[in-house]
């Protein structure tokens, strides 16, 4: 039994599986989660509503559902973090103090670094973007239906140069859009662009390469170090940022306009008929200005500064963190969550009782590609490469797409998510 005043900042994935575990094996601890939002989003099934498998409401259940007993549940929003002095600033102005803290926030989408973007402005102008919520989600199918409507034109795919989560999903809508061009039967009308900061398509080798034959089988034209930096809605533009050298840049590009532009910058404009925003994400503001961010390294100043394997806070022992908010270079997804969350609970516990925190977590990450509608491929990995995926499916080849894959995601995760968000499994 123990009295430990214990903080959730979150009631997300990871805030309520952590909830419901806290509750459940610590007697007599005063829990406090929170987190504004009366109703739980089921993020993965966003992907479904863009294609339009699923309805929107599918994705929705009460928090109150999920909530344990025995715990308090503030409906405010965290504003400011004192760790030193162990208190966490409340929206209303009130404050709560702890001693252990789980910082569960999930990420920010900060669409506003992309000059002239707004989360607003999905399902206009031939923008779609699934990130921005379940409404966008929506909308963006009907932004690719019209695209489709209009019977051709080009298509632009983008991917930030930060962490995102779910990083097979921006790929999913390229793959998604080009399965709903198929079927109306004017494919050689349109062409779509997979444009990426990156020089690889996906962070696993394997998958990096079975993605780059793919696309190009397909005819999906990828361009490297290209980061969007502006759109114009109105006249349908684009500008890129290449990321590249000077020499590459004259050989890549293609659009109208190419330029040596701000301040030294290789920018290219490029027009389009669709586009599909992914926005750069990070931890939110209040995390960012608080000492909890990381200082140093690569998550400096964007993300919470965690031990990648015990998820213990790296400076602050009584800290914890767990999900899309952490410093790590992959697993930003609800399966890593799940295997997150027993890992912050031992080592939670093991903390309570003075113990050193040994459990670990090993980046473990999964991704139902969507290649098609109705296939899937469900790619497993972790953070040391070698291990190359973690198959939990013995009757799924990782490396084939099939329609068990797709029936998986479609079908079979939101009962086990919804069994995580419990604090069972
Ligand atoms: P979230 O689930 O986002 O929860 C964060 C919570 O914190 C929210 O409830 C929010 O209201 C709350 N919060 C935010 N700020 C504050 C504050 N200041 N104070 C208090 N509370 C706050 N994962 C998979 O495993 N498989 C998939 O196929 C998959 N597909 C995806 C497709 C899309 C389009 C998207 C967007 C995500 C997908 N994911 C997928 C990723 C998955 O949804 C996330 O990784 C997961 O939800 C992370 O859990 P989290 O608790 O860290 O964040």
């Amino acid at each position: 039994s123990t009295r430990a005043r214990i903080v959730i900042l979150g009631g997300g994935a990871a805030g309520m599986a952590m909830a419901n575990r806290l509750a459940r094996r610590l007697d007599g601890a005063r829990i406090l989660l929170v987190e504004p939002r009366e109703i739980h989003h089921y993020q993965p099934g966003w992907t479904l509503v863009a294609c339009g498998a699923w309805q929107p409401e599918q994705t929705l259940r009460p928090n109150a559902d999920f909530v344990p007993r025995g715990i308090e549940w503030s409906r405010q929003s965290a504003v400011g973090i004192d760790a030193d002095n162990r208190r966490v600033s409340l929206s209303d102005g009130s404050i709560a103090e702890y001693d252990y803290l789980v910082v569960a926030t999930g990420l920010q989408l900060n669409y506003h670094l992309i000059d002239g973007m707004s989360p607003d402005l999905v399902g206009n102008h031939g923008i779609g973007s699934v990130y921005a919520g379940l409404e966008s989600a929506g909308r963006t199918r009907q932004a690719i239906d019209e695209w489709i409507a209009e019977g051709g034109g080009r298509g632009l795919f983008t991917a930030p140069a930060t962490p995102v989560k779910c990083a097979g999903a921006p790929i999913k809508m390229a793959f998604i859009t080009l399965s709903q061009i198929r079927k109306s039967g004017h494919r050689d009308d349109f062409q779509l662009d997979y444009l990426t900061p990156s020089q690889a398509m996906f962070s696993q080798p394997w998958v990096n390469a079975f993605l780059k034959q793919r696309f190009d089988e397909e005819g999906i034209e990828r361009r490297h170090q290209y980061q969007l930096s502006a759109i114009d809605p109105g006249a349908r533009q684009a500008e890129f940022t290449f990321i590249g050298s000077a020499g590459d840049f004259n050989t890549h590009r293609t659009g109208r306009q190419p330029e040596l532009g701000r301040e030294g910058e290789m920018t290219e404009v490029i027009d389009y008929r669709f586009i599909h925003v992914v926005p750069p994400m990070s931890a939110p503001d209040f995390i960012r200005e608080s000492g909890l961010i990381a200082k140093d390294g690569l998550f400096r100043g964007e993300w919470l500064d965690t031990d990648i394997h015990t998820l213990q806070h790296n400076r602050y022992p009584e800290v914890f963190g767990i999900g899309d908010v952490i410093g790590a270079p992959i697993n930003k997804t609800a399966a890593s969550v799940k295997a997150q969350a027993p890992v912050v609970e031992a080592n939670l516990v093991a903390q309570l009782q003075g113990l050193a925190p040994t459990a670990r977590h090993n980046g473990y990450t999964s991704c139902p590609l969507i290649t098609d509608i109705g296939k899937a491929m469900l790619v497993e990995f972790g953070y040391d490469n070698d291990m190359a995926f973690l198959p939990s499916f013995s009757f799924i080849d990782p490396k084939e797409e099939s329609w068990v894959a797709w029936v998986l995601k479609d079908y079979l995760l939101q009962p086990a998510y919804y069994a995580m968000l419990e604090g069972l499994a």
